[in-house]
């Protein structure tokens, strides 16, 4: 029998940012436990407002995965238990993440290897973590390049009125590469066109999500013509979504949040290679619990930004390092996280 607990909770973010719907201070999180003959797994969702989860949705169907997971006799069979996981409802993502995160942490217990070993995945290839510079005046600029002055590779928010303006200042500080994310944030193609062949010329790595996921005609024009990689953030969700995206992105960004977990991003990963599509694993505001298990997949990416337990004011869990901004795969087994004093608020 597989015992399932879990614990709603609230990360708060070391600076508010502002959205669209307004200011974003804090974000809701819940934690996973799963247990079986006395060793425990370690899971964790995210619900950033755009995939439409709350404290609710995903207690509601962690409910429903309890009494699934409690007649499952043992928890080898990861990919039939999460495909039960998976049909009990759709979307639901980041709920099925932190059951599928914490029967991955649980198996690597019990066969006593980090999942980058149980996959034959080279630890020292894990690649150089962005660290995020958020959409906001040029006076925090200098701020944010200190705070992340060990942090090799840079990620500039866009879509807001002054794009070119903070670019051209950040570039006047700093020359280190720069991965630019405009979350849906241009509307118009020509003038996304403009801004990325500007872009080029400074050190920009990639344009993540330039235009609205529903500007499929306008992504494809923008893709046939755009001088840097372009990679598809909101629109790409799932495994199934890759065959749709070739043609119009580079490559994907994978979130264990939007995909399910880390079985299915690792389905994802291959299939992204098998269309010659690149490969970037993201993370929403997260605590190191997610953002170790999506760490165990970097080494097979181009790039990643897990930056999240970096940007909460009180992270619950000891696991992943960036050394120097360098992916550091910690040896525990499982995920590699740790539980940082008692387990918030079991329930
Ligand atoms: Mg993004």
């Amino acid at each position: 029998m597989l015992r399932l607990r879990f614990a709603p909770q609230t990360l708060e973010f070391k600076h508010p940012f502002r959205i669209s719907s307004g200011m974003r201070t804090h974000t809701p999180v819940v934690f996973t436990e799963l247990s079986f003959h006395g060793l425990t797994g370690y899971g964790e969702a995210s619900m950033p407002p755009y995939l439409g989860e709350s404290h609710e949705s995903v207690i509601r169907f962690l409910n429903k995965a309890k009494a699934l997971l409690a007649g499952i006799k043992e928890p080898f069979d990861i990919s039939v238990i999460l495909q039960q996981v998976d049909q009990l409802e759709e979307k639901n993502t980041s709920a099925k993440a932190s059951v599928d995160i914490a029967l991955h942490d649980l198996v690597g217990k019990i066969l006593g290897k980090p999942w980058y070993e149980l996959w034959n995945i080279d630890k020292d290839k894990a690649p150089f973590t962005t660290y995020t510079i958020g959409i906001g005046g040029e006076e925090m600029l200098e701020q944010k390049l200190e705070e992340g002055k060990d942090f090799r590779i840079l990620k500039l928010k866009m879509g807001g009125e002054n794009d070119r303006t903070m670019l051209y200042a950040l570039r006047k500080l700093s020359n280190k590469p720069v991965a630019v994310d405009v979350n849906q944030g241009w509307k118009d193609k020509q003038h996304a066109l403009n801004m990325i062949i500007m872009m080029k010329d400074l050190d920009v790595l990639f344009v993540e999500q330039p235009l609205p996921k529903e500007m499929k005609e306008e992504q494809r024009w923008l893709y046939e013509r755009s001088p840097l990689p372009l990679i598809a953030d909101e629109s790409v969700q799932r495994f199934g979504d890759i065959e749709k995206a070739k043609g119009y992105f580079n490559g994907i960004n994978i979130k264990l949040m939007k995909c399910t977990g880390m079985l299915e991003a690792y389905r994802m990963i291959a299939e992204a290679r098998r269309v010659e599509m690149k490969v970037l694993i993201g993370c929403m505001s997260e605590s190191s619990c997610a953002v170790s298990a999506a760490a165990q997949l970097t080494p097979l990416a181009d790039w990643a930004d897990l930056d999240g337990p970096l940007l909460i004011k009180q992270d619950h869990f000891d696991g992943v390092k960036f050394i120097s901004g360098k992916i550091t795969l910690p040896d525990a087994p499982g995920i590699g996280a740790v539980p940082k004093g008692e387990f918030p608020n079991e329930k």
